[in-house]
């Protein structure tokens, strides 16, 4: 239903492909359409959710330099259980257990940190919906979903739904589903003065991306220009990925998710700086995931392969590696399709979308009960 009126603007988008755009061109180019209610694309709906939860703890866990909460949803008790040193003097005492006894556990835990990139909206869908999903029963397309619910209520689900808050508050299209790479660049990198795209992975260049050179801010970046995927973790630059390395440190996920979007079929990346043991573990995790994807005949990209760093430059040491040298959790990186109209795209409808969300959920539920 949606599809038609949506190709006919993608294909007059592809047809335009530029280096540049201003943002009265982008406005003109987001599709006139009613999103279903499933789609969640602005924080005014997540708001909404939170404020009437009764079985969901939330917290909020930081406020961004434009003045917006940003929180944190807890599903199931929070066992405490022996806590007597950080993550890495704990390895380094050679006993991961006095940083967190995970064993003592009776329920494993699961960090789910939703769009630390604006445009992302794919994931803030998706966690707003097993939100739902965990309070309700039903997802936000009103479908039950009592396998999901009954995996999680196995778990201790923590959700930050909105992982940049000022990046999504900054994306007026709510969804680039339907349109195309174009769309993304403007939106989710930005431009400079001259309206040029800053591009991917140009826009990492200059950080925080603050200066006379800017134009409009990509929703890749917090109201003060920082990207939470590349704050330095050491010495922090803004407060929302500090926020979510605290969830992290003190409650010792086992399990936890970086929700991205990018054009291609879903697919689980190889985590940077993690040891080989951990990659070895988020192969086993995606082998779950595609295996229930390709169940359910939705796309899904290849494996990570487990492998040393290096090379000139090698990965970079980003917000998921950061999760496991806090927290000790297999951590990784899921990227969803946008749904993009481009020929060579990963084409997938908004409802798609959404259940590739709730299938990855399912299979990471899964998994880390059967480790158990
Ligand atoms: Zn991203």
């Amino acid at each position: 239903m949606i599809l038609g009126p949506m190709c006919t603007v993608a294909v007059a988008a592809v047809a335009q492909a530029a280096d540049g755009m201003t943002l009265v061109e982008a406005r003109a180019r987001i599709p006139q359409r009613e999103l279903p209610a499933f789609w969640v694309g602005d924080l005014e709906r997540v708001s909404a959710l939170v404020a009437g939860l009764q079985r969901g703890q939330v917290t909020t866990i930081a406020t961004t330099p434009g003045r917006r909460p940003m929180v944190l949803v807890a599903f199931g008790e929070r066992e405490v259980v022996q806590h007597i040193a950080n993550f890495n003097s704990a390895i380094g005492a050679r006993e991961p257990a006095v940083y967190m006894d995970r064993a003592a556990r009776k329920k494993p835990v699961i960090l789910f940190v939703g769009p630390v990139h604006g445009q992302e909206t794919e994931g803030l869908t998706g966690l707003c919906n097993l939100i739902s999903v965990m309070e309700t029963g039903r997802d936000l397309a009103g479908r039950e979903q009592a396998q999901l619910r009954a995996l999680g209520e196995r778990c201790r689900l923590l959700i930050i739904p909105a992982g940049n808050p000022d990046g999504i508050a900054r994306f007026e299209a709510k969804t680039v589903q339907g349109m195309s790479v174009d769309d993304v660049r403007f939106w989710g990198q930005g431009t400079y003065t001259d309206d040029k795209f800053c591009g991917w992975p140009g826009c990492k260049r200059q950080h925080p991306m603050v200066g006379d050179n800017v134009k409009f801010l990509g929703c890749y970046f917090n109201d003060a220009g920082v990207n939470p995927m590349h704050d330095e973790f050491f010495a922090p630059m803004g407060p929302e990925a500090p926020a979510i390395l605290k969830v992290a440190m003190e409650e010792g996920p086992d399990l936890a998710v970086s929700l991205h979007s990018h054009e291609s079929a879903p697919s689980v990346l190889r985590p940077a700086y993690l040891p080989m043991e951990t990659q070895e573990a988020v192969r086993g995790l995606a082998e779950s995931c595609y295996a229930l994807l390709k169940e359910r005949d939705l796309p899904h990209g290849g494996l990570p392969a487990a492998d040393a760093d290096r090379g000139n430059p090698p990965a970079p040491f980003n917000l998921t590696s950061a999760i496991y040298h806090i927290s000790g959790a297999t951590s990784f990186t899921f990227e969803c399709p946008h749904g993009l109209a481009d020929e060579k795209s990963c084409h997938v409808t908004l409802e798609q979308i959404l259940d590739i969300q709730l299938t990855l959920y399912e299979a990471m539920m899964g998994w880390v009960l059967e480790g158990r």
